[in-house]
């Protein structure tokens, strides 16, 4: 694979640390647990799209882009770090937000990647749930382009083909780093959305021959439909990065136990493993995505499906600037222990 032949704008904080979770190993009796933080990328509090981003903001500038246009729900982290890229780059960004969850807190509604989108300088629209986002955005497109602009789309979560370069790069890495420090990976684990992460994941461990499985937590789809959907993407990317003969329907794997309510609704495990995490770890997690992946996971060690002596590594994909959006869903009052 040689991803040095695609346009990429280097604006992560790359490589990620790949850390061992000591209390949270030993709280749990379990197999050893392994962090890589991508929520330590670098851009506007960090997460997995800026991996993305970097290719597919490298594409726009290449088209002479002059607005970028993104969609997504309304806490959306990729909305926030497209926001970050747009800035830096001297371009206007559009985001369109889809009330995906009916939430009416306030802080929901303004506060959290909401507050960091419009503190980037994006300006914002909102449609009602279940609006075909992609066929908006794509008719906020065309009035952009009417009006003499060059306008870039991206797909919801950045997952198309481009942006999942993103995680066959950090399939790349995460190898290397365990290479170094001799670190035999039984499973890698991590929230999966709209999909991208896990497709170049998955691209990019079996494009290396790396043995190495991935389990994605699924945080909305059932698990037919998401690893339908990762399927079809891992086999784009494959293409696109010139592995399409390494990869197999069987080595996406997804799991949907966690979902809850649906989608953006934090479960009382989501909750758990988030003050888990703060309390033991001193690291944040969100409500949306990396609090129900971490869920999936603790649930499973709990069940002793990984077991002592196994080594596995949850892909943090940020979202901490979610949790301000959530502040009511945690009932503490500032100064008070946890409830
Ligand atoms: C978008 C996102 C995910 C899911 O990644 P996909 O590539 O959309 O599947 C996971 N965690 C966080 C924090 C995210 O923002």
């Amino acid at each position: 694979m040689n991803l040095a032949r695609f346009p990429r704008l280097r604006f992560g904080h790359l490589p990620t640390p790949l850390e061992l979770l000591k209390n949270l190993t030993r709280e749990l009796g379990g197999p050893e647990i392994w962090i890589k933080r991508d929520d330590c990328t670098g851009m506007s509090t960090g997460g997995n799209k800026t991996r993305k981003l970097e290719f597919l903001m490298a594409q726009a500038q290449a088209e002479g882009a002059d607005i970028v246009l993104t969609q997504g729900a309304t806490q959306s982290n990729h909305a926030r770090q497209t926001a970050a890229f747009a800035a830096r780059m001297g371009v206007d960004c559009h985001i369109l937000l889809e009330d995906r969850t009916g939430i009416k807190d306030s802080n929901y509604q303004h506060n959290g990647n909401v507050f960091l989108d419009v503190l980037h300088g994006a300006s914002l629209e909102h449609h009602p749930g279940g609006t075909d986002m992609e066929a908006v955005m794509a008719a906020s497109a065309e009035g952009f382009r009417a009006q003499g602009r060059y306008p870039y789309t991206i797909p919801g979560g950045g997952s198309n083909p481009t942006g999942a370069l993103g995680y066959v790069n950090a399939a790349l890495e995460l190898v290397t780093q365990a290479n170094d420090q001799n670190l035999r990976i039984d499973e890698v684990i991590h929230a999966t959305g709209s999909t991208g992460t896990q497709a170049g994941l998955v691209a990019g461990l079996a494009g290396i021959s790396s043995g190495v499985p991935v389990l994605g937590i699924s945080v909305r789809a059932d698990r037919k439909n998401q690893e339908e959907n990762v399927f079809q993407l891992m086999v784009a990317t494959a293409e696109l990065a010139g592995c399409s003969t390494a990869v197999n329907r069987e080595d996406v794997v997804a799991n949907a136990d966690y979902v809850g309510e649906g989608y953006g609704i934090p479960t009382p495990g989501t909750i758990e493993a988030i003050r888990m995490l703060a309390q033991l770890e001193g690291i944040l997690l969100d409500p949306v995505y990396s609090g129900k992946g971490m869920a999936g996971l603790i649930d499973l060690i709990r069940k002793g499906v990984y077991r002592r002596g196994q080594n596995v590594v949850f892909v943090h994909t940020g979202g901490s600037a979610g949790l301000f959006g959530y502040t009511n869903r945690f009932q503490t009052v500032a100064g008070d222990a946890a409830a």
